[in-house]
């Protein structure tokens, strides 16, 4: 059961700031996606601002930036720019506001590496990527056309980052950073991302959660074409574990949706979900099946080829953390795709 409680802020429009703690303002950028919106925190610093996530490197991104530049962030500088992960919605725009700003960027070293791998589609390293990224597509069981469909989206997003700075500072767990007077420790969570930021203000009772807790969608956690191996979900589980050590009162705000309280139920719903979607798929693979097959079953629906993607990657992570607990095995099948069965011993 979701049991959270709606802050009650008013939604600012985009280009507009909303106070929801002291020194903490809320603004929103716009997204051209289904989910049409970001959230970004803007701290008060006393003598500069300092920005948590930027929104897309496009030109709708970069006009509200200017209007809120020159105008209610007018006359103090922006300081810095901290972002809780390299996902283009969050990290897009951040080389040009640091450039316009001369602010400082903050990143995880996991999140910076992530990051490099939007512009290995334009440089050098595009033939590899593009190899590497298909054979992963092949081995879900996807077909050519899809697999060409997703590049040319890959290809897309790539537009859609200003490359970063030189000056960039390491984001490191449980570091301090101070904002005002108020001190905002960093909990960095694997799953979601390769290493997401979260500042957690214990005196303001804040939580910005990124993308690691949002307050009705489900984060997607998947299994990326860099690491076909790993198990994210293990990671992401106990992510979301270590966060219910916050305060049952802790104000949450996420990068999705609007702010709420009520973290800890939130979390153990999200892991409660989680747990329900690994039996269902160890059951699914009573037969055997491919991921791509899987996603068919789990999703119930036609999927735009971008979702599919994600619906993949999703299911690929289920899958590896079934594999390392043995429930499930798996095979290259003649064709080179991967096929996954429900383990013999496994009873039920
Ligand atoms: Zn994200």
């Amino acid at each position: 059961m979701n049991s959270i409680v709606t802050a009650e802020y008013s939604v600012p429009d985009f280009g507009e700031l909303v106070e929801v703690a002291p020194g903490v303002l809320w603004l929103r950028m716009p997204l051209p996606f289904d989910l049409d919106h970001i959230n970004l925190y803007i701290l008060d610093d006393i003598d500069g601002w300092v920005v948590v996530d930027c929104g897309l490197g496009n030109a709708d991104t970069r006009a509200v930036w200017e209007k809120v530049l020159t105008g209610l962030l007018a006359g103090k500088p922006v300081k810095k720019v901290i972002l809780t992960h390299a996902h283009i919605d969050h990290i897009g725009a951040a080389g040009w506001l640091c450039r316009h700003t001369d602010a400082q960027l903050w990143i995880t070293a996991g999140e910076q590496r992530t990051a490099g791998e939007y512009f290995q589609l334009k440089g050098a390293d595009s033939e590899y990527f593009t190899a590497t990224t298909k054979g992963f597509l092949h081995r879900l069981g996807m077909d050519d056309k899809q697999s060409e469909g997703i590049m040319g989206i890959f290809t897309g997003i790539s537009t859609l980052i200003h490359p970063l700075p030189e000056n960039i500072q390491a984001l490191q767990e449980d570091c301090v950073i101070t904002v005002g007077n108020k001190d905002w420790q960093i909990i960095i969570s694997e799953g979601h991302s390769e290493a997401h930021a979260c500042l957690y203000s214990e005196e303001l009772g804040v939580l910005i959660s990124g993308d690691q807790v949002l307050p009705r969608i489900s984060s997607n956690v998947s299994v990326r074409p860099a690491r076909p191996e790993a198990n994210p979900l293990s990671a992401w589980l106990d992510s979301l574990s270590r966060l219910t050590r916050l305060p049952a009162d802790t104000l949450v705000l996420p990068a999705h949706e609007r702010p709420f309280y009520g973290l800890r139920g939130r979390l153990t719903a999200l892991i409660e979900e989680h747990r329900q979607t690994l039996i269902e798929v160890e059951q699914a693979c009573s037969a055997p099946l491919t991921v791509m097959q899987l996603a068919g079953l789990i999703y119930k629906r036609e999927l735009p080829l971008f979702n599919l993607l994600l619906a993949g990657g999703e299911c690929l992570a289920n899958l590896n953390y079934l594999l390392a607990e043995t429930r499930v095995h798996r095979q290259l099948n003649d064709e080179g795709v991967l096929v996954f069965s429900r383990s013999l011993n496994q009873s039920g």
